[in-house]
């Protein structure tokens, strides 16, 4: 007698000569696996580099840390001597250091990515999300040599699958000597330059040769919204002339067979309450500026952090009630108008899925497809 298996077997194992052939509809293939983005094996950028390349990236990295005009703030200081807007000299200043398991699936793996948060930015953003790391100088100081050791450490220690430089825009030349020195200390897992795109392309010339994966954000479209919100009115201009110079190194994001990205570019945005028109703006500039195989994360987990939702820094008479209690005179609740007043009140929200939905939507209709989606199956998708 035959099992209910087998009997299935035999069933689909003869072939019936009234079958009819019906053809499978053309679609679109959406794993990021196509054979353009699947690598057989990869070795970092800053293995290729030869003797001479390092030493002339190393005198580079000393000359723009004595005059410092790396990033687009331009303040032109001696960084073994005094300080610039983000408050940082020669050493790095680093909050905190070790596998991070709040990234991408394809960054973080099952073991994580190999996190350095480094303290201070070039940026003053008043949602930032890690406020409390990049708007103080809230950590331990260390030598670029001292910095590589500890790649070193997270690399054969905790086992990670890349290091992931977190907010490094300042501190590029650090960057760079103490990839040349994790290199010759064994360091052989890629490296991740997780950035704001508040980057000049001087920097991203100097990071040639070291960097495997560029994660910029792209924040905000206007100038308008960029001068209140993120204190640097030329942000978005900025931002487009450096995303740019960073696909030009390392293109569409590729990944090995375990699902691990290795190269390439993983752009962010996170959509922001009320601003989904510039998300818009955002990811249409991309597919027409950059590739539509762009691997692009919409995010939506803003959370209103930092100056917003703050009272106002008000000193006496009514202004004062209105800081202290948030209250009308006569105790009464506050009018929405008198909410207002809280500073940054527009975005003194989380945002809506539909203002989300509409970014994507937005992204596809421009022809953008390969998207980071949460992964299905636990784990990390492929
Ligand atoms: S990296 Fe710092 S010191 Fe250099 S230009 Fe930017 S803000 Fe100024």
């Amino acid at each position: 007698m035959l099992s209910l298996f087998s009997r299935r077997a035999a069933r689909h194992s003869i072939p019936s000569t009234r079958a009819k052939y019906i053809p499978r509809p053309a679609i679109r293939q959406k794993s990021a696996l196509s054979p353009p983005y699947l690598l057989d094996d990869y070795l970092p950028k800053y293995q290729l580099l030869t003797p001479v390349q390092e030493a002339k990236k190393r005198s580079e990295a000393y000359a723009h840390l004595s005059n410092c005009n790396l990033c687009p703030r331009l303040c032109g200081v001696n960084r073994f001597k005094s300080r610039g807007t983000c408050l940082i000299g020669s050493d790095v200043v680093v909050n905190t250091i070790a596998p991070h398991f709040g990234e991408e699936p394809c960054l973080q793996g099952h073991h994580g990515s190999g996190s350095v948060f480094f303290s201070g930015c070039n940026l003053r953003c008043v949602f930032c999300q890690n406020h409390d790391i990049a708007h103080q100088k809230n950590g331990f100081s260390l030598s670029p040599e001292e910095l590589g050791e500890w790649y070193l450490k997270l690399q054969d220690v905790g086992g990670v699958h890349n290091i992931n430089l977190v907010t490094p825009e300042h501190v590029v030349p650090q960057v760079v000597l103490s990839i040349l020195h994790a290199k010759t200390l064994g360091l052989r897992v890629p490296i991740v330059y997780n950035t704001s795109s508040f980057d000049s392309t001087t920097s991203i010339e100097l990071l040639d040769g070291l960097v495997d994966i560029y994660l910029p954000d792209f924040k905000v479209w206007n100038p308008t919204t960029s001068k209140r919100l993120l204190k640097a009115e030329d942000y978005a201009s900025v931002a487009m002339e450096s995303i740019r110079a960073m696909y030009a190194q390392v293109g569409d994001l590729c990944f090995t067979s375990d699902g691990l990205a290795k190269k390439g570019v993983l752009l962010r945005h996170l959509v922001m309450p009320g601003h989904e028109e510039e998300g818009k703006q955002i990811v249409r500039w991309l597919a027409e500026n950059v590739s539509k195989d762009l691997y692009v994360h919409v995010m939506e987990q803003y959370h209103p952090r930092a100056h917003v939702g703050q009272k106002r820094r008000m000193t006496s008479g009514r202004a004062k009630d209105v800081a202290e209690g948030t209250v009308e005179p006569g105790a009464q609740p506050a009018t929405d108008e008198v909410k207002k007043q809280l500073r940054y009140h527009e975005i003194n929200r989380a945002v809506r899925l539909d203002e989300v939905g509409s970014v994507k939507a937005a992204a596809e209709q421009a022809g953008l497809w390969r998207f980071c989606e949460p992964a299905e199956q636990a784990g990390f998708h492929l």
